[in-house]
C-alpha cells in the first residue's frame, strides 16, 4: 500500500503512545499459502465462478442509494424467473444457504406448531434440527436406503398429523438423492392447508423447480452451487401466503438478523436493515443474469447432458455410482468407493496430484463430483473424469480409463437433448 511521509511517522503524542502492545503475527503472503495452479472446484461447492461473477465481488459500493437500488430491483424480477414464480417476495440473505433455511423456517414457524420434516439426509435433518429448536413439535418422515420420499406416503402423514409446515429437500447433496415427487407433495400438503419449505440449494437452475405450480410456499438456495456464485449471500423466495403468515405473526421473529419483515426495509422499501454484502449481491447479480442469458430451458439440459455423460464415463470405467436410478440426482453425482479404497485416501490424492478436488461424503462409503453451474463444462468433465480414473488406478484399482474417456465423449455429443 502507497503511504506519504506524512502517515508512517508516529506522532509520539497520540492517545495510545504509553499503551503497549503485543507484537503482529508474522504470517505468509496468500500468494505463498495458494497453489500455483489452482485446484479445479468439482466437489459438492463452492463450485468456480464465471469471470463476470469474479469481477463484480471485486467492487464495492454504497449499500444504499439509487445504483444499489437497482442492483437489488433486478436481483429480485431475476431471482422470480429462477425461481419461477411471480412473488413479490424475492431478497436476498447475508449468509450461507443455512441462513436462508433458518430465515424461512424461523419466519414460518412459531413455538408449538406440528412441522412434518422429509428427512433423506444430511440437510433434510438440519431443517428438522432448526424447526426443533424454535420450539415447534417436529414429525419426521425418515426415508431410509438412499431413497425419494414417496409422495402417498407423505400424504397420508399429512393428513395424520396435520402440520402447519412441511419441510423437504429436492436434491439431498449429502448423499446424491432426488426427491423426484416433490410436485406432488408440495400439492398434497396445500389440500391441508400446510405451508411448504424447500430447500433448493444443490437443485436451484441445474433442474426444473416451479414455485408457483407445484405451490411451493418457500424455497431457499445458497450461492456457491446451482447458480455458481460465491459463498456467503443466498437468495430466497416467500409465496403470497407465506407472506400473509409472516404478516399475521403477533411475536416477533427471536432472530434479530433474519426477520423477513426487517429484511423487507432493505429488499423492498429502500431502507436499512443491516449493512447488506454489496460485492456479494454484486456477485449474485452477475450469476442471475447469465442464468437468465443462457435461459433455464439450456441451462437444464446442459445440466442434464453433462451429468448424464459424466455418469455413462464413470460406468464405463468399471465403477459403480451410489444411488439408485430412480433416486439418483444429477447435480451431485455419487461413486461407490472400490472395494479396499476409502474415500478420504481418493480425495486427498486426486487433489495432490491432479490438482482436481471432489468430495467425500458424511460417513458414506462413496466420493461424489458436482455438477452444478460452471461444473457442467466438458472440459471440467474430462478433466475430472480422467483424474478420477487415473487416481484409482494409481491405487492399485483397476479402470478401463480409454473405454470411459470414449464414452464420456460419445455421451457428451449424442445426447437426446
Ligand atoms: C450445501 C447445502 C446446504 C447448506 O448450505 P451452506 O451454504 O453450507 O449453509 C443446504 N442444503 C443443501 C441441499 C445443500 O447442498
Amino acid at each position: 500500500m502507497l503511504r506519504s511521509v506524512d502517515d508512517s511517522t508516529p506522532v509520539r503524542s497520540a492517545p495510545h503512545a504509553a499503551l503497549t502492545f503485543t507484537a503482529p503475527p508474522e504470517v505468509r503472503v496468500l500468494s505463498d499459502i495458494l497453489p500455483d495452479d489452482p485446484l479445479l472446484m468439482m466437489g459438492a461447492g463452492p463450485v468456480p465462478i464465471p469471470e463476470a461473477v469474479a469481477r463484480a465481488n471485486s467492487v464495492v459500493i454504497n449499500h444504499l442509494g439509487a445504483t444499489m437500488s437497482t442492483i437489488i430491483s433486478q436481483v429480485k424480477e431475476m431471482g422470480r424467473y429462477v425461481f419461477q414464480t411471480k412473488s413479490e417476495w424475492v431478497m436476498g440473505v447475508a449468509g450461507p444457504g443455512s441462513a436462508a433455511m433458518e430465515m424461512a423456517i424461523s419466519n414460518l414457524v412459531l413455538p408449538g406448531h406440528k412441522v412434518l420434516c422429509v428427512v433423506n439426509g444430511f440437510f433434510s435433518a438440519r431443517m428438522a434440527e432448526m424447526s426443533r429448536r424454535l420450539g415447534a413439535e417436529v414429525i419426521t418422515f425418515d426415508v431410509d436406503g438412499h431413497h425419494y420420499a414417496p409422495a402417498d406416503e407423505v400424504e397420508a402423514l399429512i393428513a395424520k398429523h396435520r402440520p402447519e409446515c412441511l419441510t423437504i429437500v429436492q436434491g439431498e447433496t449429502s448423499n446424491t438423492v432426488f426427491n423426484r415427487e416433490l410436485p406432488a407433495i408440495a400439492r398434497a400438503a396445500k389440500k391441508y392447508g400446510c405451508l411448504v419449505i424447500v430447500d433448493a440449494v444443490c437443485t436451484l437452475s441445474t433442474m426444473p423447480l416451479q414455485m408457483d405450480d407445484w405451490q411451493i410456499d418457500a424455497v431457499i438456495t445458497g450461492g456457491q452451487k446451482g447458480l455458481s456464485s460465491i459463498p456467503g449471500v443466498s437468495l430466497i423466495a416467500f409465496s403470497n401466503e407465506a407472506w400473509d403468515r409472516i404478516n399475521s405473526r403477533t411475536t416477533t421473529n427471536s432472530h434479530w438478523c433474519l426477520d423477513a419483515k426487517l429484511a423487507e426495509n432493505f429488499w423492498h422499501k429502500g431502507g436499512y436493515h443491516y449493512t447488506a454484502p454489496v460485492s456479494g449481491v454484486l456477485a449474485l447479480h452477475e450469476a442471475l443474469r447469465l442464468v437468465c442469458a443462457e435461459t433455464l430451458e439450456e441451462r437444464f439440459a446442459r445440466h442434464y447432458r453433462c451429468s448424464q455423460a459424466l455418469q455413462n464415463g464413470i460406468e464405463a470405467m468399471g465403477l459403480r455410482l451410489f444411488t439408485p436410478p430412480t433416486s439418483r440426482l444429477n447435480s451431485v453425482v455419487g461413486i461407490a468407493i472400490p472395494d479396499g479404497m476409502n474415500n478420504a485416501d481418493i480425495c486427498a490424492h486426486i487433489s495432490n496430484r491432479y490438482h482436481v478436488e471432489i468430495s467425500g461424503s458424511f460417513g458414506l462409503p462413496m466420493v461424489r463430483i458436482g455438477q452444478m453451474g460452471e461444473q457442467c463444462r466438458a472440459h471440467n468433465l474430462f478433466r475430472t473424469l480422467h483424474a478420477l480414473g487415473s487416481t484409482v488406478r494409481d491405487m492399485g484399482g483397476k479402470v478401463d480409463l480409454p473405454a470411459s474417456m470414449a464414452t464420456l465423449e460419445y455421451s457428451l455429443h449424442n445426447a437426446l437433448v
